[in-house]
């Protein structure tokens, strides 16, 4: 399989290492947001987080804070956005399932997504419920 961050893990593509453990690595984004921004990755290839295993799953959210704690004290950033982009619709461009740890200062004019629809209150009943249904599914 062609796959750039698979050749980052296995050495063959060079990039700036942070971390590394048994199930994941993580590394510098090449074309960052801010310095720091890092990309934190699955050693086992897997497409993104809904394919992603629950093992792996859990085992992430523990190590994203220390990460997230530790680029935040090094950088000296004001805050981080974490962000886990899945499938094209939501931006992936990398089809390896990475999350994007991104060191935030106050005035860096990152922009959000927030705010961009203004659905009615029957809308966030009806969506909610349906989220609420597939759960119990
Ligand atoms: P996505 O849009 O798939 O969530 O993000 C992919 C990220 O991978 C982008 O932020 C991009 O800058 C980063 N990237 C692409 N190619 C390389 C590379 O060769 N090395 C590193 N370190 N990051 C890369
Ligand atoms: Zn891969």
């Amino acid at each position: 399989m062609d796959c750039l961050f698979c050749k980052i893990i296995t050495g063959e593509i060079p990039a700036h290492k942070v971390y590394e453990d048994e199930n994941f690595l993580a590394f510098l984004d090449i074309n960052p947001v801010n310095l720091g921004h890092t990309l934190v990755v699955s050693k086992i290839h897997h497409r993104n987080l809904l394919d992603l295993p629950e093992n792996l799953a859990s085992e992430l959210g523990p190590l994203l804070k220390r990460l997230a704690q530790t680029a935040k004290t090094a950088t000296g950033a004001d805050g981080l956005n974490i962000i886990w982009n899945n499938e094209p619709a939501a931006g992936q461009l990398i089809y390896h399932s990475h999350v994007h740890l991104i060191p935030r200062f106050a005035d860096d004019g990152f922009e959000h997504w927030h705010g961009k629809i203004k659905p009615s209150t029957e809308e966030l009943t009806e969506i909610a419920e349906k989220i609420q249904k597939s759960l119990q599914n």
